[in-house]
């Protein structure tokens, strides 16, 4: 498994190339804007196929580059079924208040739930519903690595006061992950630097439940 990170945008959202290089099948996870940089990434000559873009949630600094990453690669588009109506429609991302009109609306292909597993390659993904940051949210979980979305932050949380945001529903997120994920992950968070989860049990003020 390779995984490669490129910050994308004004609010420098993590993108993460997830990369089976058995097979050479990839996923993108969270294109918030399409850039040179993941355009570079995923025509890598170690790309054959990009199957999935998985969608931690549906703000829109996390979908902004999903239109145009589909028409490049052919990618399946994956969201949790409470968050695909921001696929759809600028007001529930929020790109209306801050880019009105620049979202292209699309629709999803494959309905996340918790649970379930998304095959690239050898790779299995497996996707844990922690809606609180919005209705939608999900982390993926791949081999020893957690990619949080805005759910967990090295030492810190994603907010709650947005349109869908719930604290203590977040709050119940992260002690699921916290408790049913035994032992230590690396996490990769939608922002800000990656961290572990041993350490945000530690150090992160929302683990103590
Ligand atoms: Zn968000």
């Amino acid at each position: 498994m390779i995984i490669k990170r490129v910050v994308v945008g004004m609010i420098e959202t993590n993108c993460y190339i997830l990369l089976d290089e058995t097979t050479g099948k990839a996923a993108v996870i969270d294109p918030g804007f399409m850039t040179q940089g993941l355009k570079d990434a995923v025509q890598s000559p170690d790309i054959k196929s990009v199957d999935y873009i998985l969608l931690t949630h549906g703000h829109f600094d996390h979908i902004m580059g999903v239109y145009e990453l589909k028409e490049i690669t052919g990618a399946k588009v994956a969201i949790h079924s409470n968050d695909k109506k921001c696929l759809e429609n600028e007001r529930y991302s929020l790109a209306s208040q801050v880019m009105p009109g620049k979202q292209k609306p699309l629709s999803c292909d494959v309905e996340l739930k918790d649970g379930m597993t998304i095959n690239v390659g050898s790779l299995e993904v497996k996707v844990i519903f922690t809606p609180g940051h919005t209705t939608g949210g999900c982390c993926f979980v791949v081999g020893d690595t957690i990619f949080a979305g805005d759910t967990i932050f090295a030492g810190s949380i994603g907010r709650c006061d947005l349109p869908g945001g719930d604290y203590m529903t977040l709050l119940a997120s992260i002690q699921n992950v916290s408790k049913t994920m035994n032992g230590d992950y690396r996490v990769l968070p939608g922002h800000g630097e990656e961290t572990t989860l041993e350490c945000e049990r530690k150090y992160n003020p929302y683990f103590r439940g």
